[in-house]
């Protein structure tokens, strides 16, 4: 994600932080003078805000984990304000892999509010106030990081989408129905609770819960879209959409060439050709770098390019959805037996599918689905 700050990689995940949470932290600063707070107790909460997104990072290192044992790949975990996104490659269609990769995250708040629980001094209950962030105890404060972690498990486990809950009611009902049924019952009991949410919100005054609704039903939409793709897409392989017009560049071209082809081309990703083989896929913007820099004598190979994710023309779109959703512009080269034939990207398989295979309102639907997925 744009605007993320790599911290560390744990087994190969690396986790990223959003330069908005600097912005939580600044607040958290504000708060505290606003309370006339000394350095000592401000410091204490920046603390406290550390521990409650190292929570966070726990939880969805859980769901990344659990993914991987289903051979399913986990590169990113970025975490937000508002809380953490694991990037998992594909969202496995059988109902017991979903089941307990979604159930991995909150489990780990659960497993981590035990842990504070035990080790607190007996008599320390954890359900005491609602999380304060500028207390300065040792003990009050572990006891709210257990209310938090007790709080983002409960929060997590509202069977709505995108929340885990709403995964595990999918994966619950997977069991009797099919995959679109199921998606479709559990979208439809998520923006019952949406709607919940905005009425509470209106009862007790409370700007917060129909925010919470909203963004729980727009989710539900963009579940369904999606799948409504998804179903577009079955029965249609990689070779149909692939793409034998792509903008390639050869790797021992210099910068200068490059910034011309740039100029009449407006293209984001590039792929690096060496030997008529894509060996990379280049950001323009790289290119754009390397020019303010003066280095037009470099060869685009010695620029940083990301490695290409190669698929297979046999592959089925619906397979690689989930891959191609990460990035809607990028390219991924499609192979044919070690052969390079052409590229695709999520949205020419929009566009495909939207002139081969939907009607007029799936037209409206898939268009508000590509801006939906920003
Ligand atoms: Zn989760």
């Amino acid at each position: 994600m744009r605007g993320s700050i790599k911290i560390l990689s744990i087994r190969g995940i690396n986790l990223y932080m959003h330069w908005t949470l600097f912005l939580l932290a600044g607040w958290v600063a504000i708060v505290n003078g606003q309370l006339g707070n000394d350095i000592f107790q401000l410091f204490w909460s920046i603390l406290f805000l550390l521990a409650v997104f190292a929570c966070i990072a726990l939880h969805e290192l859980g769901h990344a984990l659990m993914a991987r044992r289903f051979g399913i790949k986990a590169h990113d975990i970025v975490l937000l304000p508002i809380g953490g996104i694991a990037s998992i490659e594909k969202f496995p269609d059988n109902p017991r892999q979903e089941l307990l990769i979604s159930m991995a995250g909150p489990l780990v708040n659960i497993f981590i509010a035990v842990i504070i629980y035990l080790i607190l001094p007996d008599g320390t209950s954890l359900m005491r106030s609602p999380a304060n962030f500028g207390s300065s105890a040792a003990t009050t404060s572990l006891a709210d990081l257990g209310t938090v972690n007790i709080a983002l498990a409960v929060f997590n486990l509202i069977p709505a989408f995108p929340m885990d809950g709403g995964r595990i009611l999918r994966a619950l009902l997977g069991f009797r129905l099919n995959y679109i049924q199921a998606t479709t019952i559990a979208a439809n009991i998520g923006k019952l609770f949406a709607i919940l949410f905005i009425v509470a919100g209106i009862l007790f005054i409370n700007l917060f819960l129909p925010l919470i609704g909203i963004f729980i039903f727009l989710a539900a939409g963009t579940e369904e879209y999606y799948l409504r793709l998804k179903s577009l897409a079955k029965n249609v392989k990689l070779s149909e959409v692939v793409m034998y017009e792509y903008n390639g560049l050869q790797a021992g071209m210099l910068v200068q060439e490059a910034a011309n082809i740039l100029m009449t081309n407006h293209s984001k990703y590039f792929l690096l050709m060496e030997a008529n083989a894509p060996v990379g896929v280049l950001n323009r913007l790289v290119i754009v770098k390397a020019m303010a820099e003066k280095r037009y004598g470099k060869t685009l190979k010695e620029l940083s390019y990301e490695k290409p994710e190669y698929l297979n023309a046999n592959d089925a779109v619906e397979d690689v959805l989930e891959k191609l959703a990460r990035n809607d512009e990028r390219i991924f080269p499609v192979m044919d037996h070690a052969h390079f034939t052409g590229v695709v990207s999520l949205n020419h398989i929009i566009e495909y599918l939207l002139i081969h295979k939907a009607d007029t309102q799936d037209f409206e639907r898939l268009k508000s689905l590509v801006t939906l997925m920003h």
